[in-house]
């Protein structure tokens, strides 16, 4: 009898994961997506389903109906309801629950950041004391930055931002990730930014803005990372796989160590 695996996506990694975890002979993979985004990082294999669940309680009752075996959280590291939702659920149904996490970016000579809680204090930072900013948050934040005087921003994100929705002053730039060295330098100098404001995100794909910056001189404007669940963690989806394998044994996996 299969065990069937949840992996909570909508990040490359959590793409990876499904990938490798089908590999092991006796997981049943679901990935799960949240439906926001036009073109998604859907996994290649396993099935997905998209869409809320309804919060702790929907997700809570989607394990126990499927039935989900073991629950692996690979969202992205700034999507805190649904891992505190996630959290909940898997405590409540007793479901053998990780993060996968990938660890922040730390500072290194040269760089400098001005670090903050949140948006709302990146806005305040950036308030009267810079007037080029490339706003690399996304869409769903830009609402914060809506009421800055004499600034104007390049925002960049996946998807355009809801309709009705107040953003600031500036040029909107649609593409995703990863970007290169070459391509981020070239983009702060031709806007003539004077700073970048971007979710300490970890990982590489999203990173050569932050070398750029480092390079030309340009502050970053860093927002932290909310306080995550206190459960099992690992860093990478190698990780991951260890942990599958710690828990059922590697029973017939076909090429899922990478
Ligand atoms: P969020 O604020 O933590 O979650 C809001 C609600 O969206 C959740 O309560 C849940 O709805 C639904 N949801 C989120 N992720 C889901 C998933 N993987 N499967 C099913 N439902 C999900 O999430 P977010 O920050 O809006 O992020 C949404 C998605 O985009 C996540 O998959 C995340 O990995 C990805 N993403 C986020 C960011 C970011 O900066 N936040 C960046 C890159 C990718 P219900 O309560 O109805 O279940």
């Amino acid at each position: 009898m299969k065990k069937r695996l949840l992996i909570l996506g909508g990040t490359g990694d959590a793409a990876e994961l499904a990938a490798r975890a089908s590999q092991i002979a006796y997981l049943e993979v679901i990935s799960s997506l949240a439906g926001r985004t036009k073109q998604p990082l859907t996994p290649k294999t396993g099935t997905v389903r998209i869409g809320g669940f309804g919060g702790a309680t929907g997700l809570a009752e989607f394990l126990r109906c499927s039935p989900i075996d073991l629950l692996i959280d690979a969202t992205h590291p700034f999507a805190a309801q649904i891992s505190a939702n996630a959290a909940v659920a898997a405590a409540e149904c007793n479901v053998p629950h990780l993060m996968l996490v990938r660890p922040a970016w730390e500072a290194v000579e040269g760089d400098r950041w001005i670090e903050v809680a949140n948006h709302s204090e990146a806005a305040k930072a950036l308030s009267g004391k810079f007037r080029r900013v490339f706003l690399t948050i996304g869409r769903q934040e830009l609402a914060e930055f809506a009421g800055l005087e004499g600034v104007w921003c390049l925002m960049r994100a996946i998807d355009p931002p809801a309709p009705n929705t107040p953003i600031p002053h500036g040029e909107l730039l649609l593409s995703r990730g990863p970007f290169s060295l070459a391509d981020e330098r070239q983009l702060l100098l031709e806007y003539r930014i004077d700073t970048i404001v971007s979710k300490n995100s970890g990982g590489a794909a999203t990173y050569a803005k932050i070398i750029a910056a480092r390079e030309l001189g340009i502050p970053v404007v860093m927002v932290q990372r909310a306080p995550m669940p206190d459960v099992e963690r690992v860093a990478d989806v190698t990780g991951a796989i260890s942990w599958l394998i710690q828990k059922f044994g590697n029973g017939l996996c076909n090429g899922c160590n990478g």
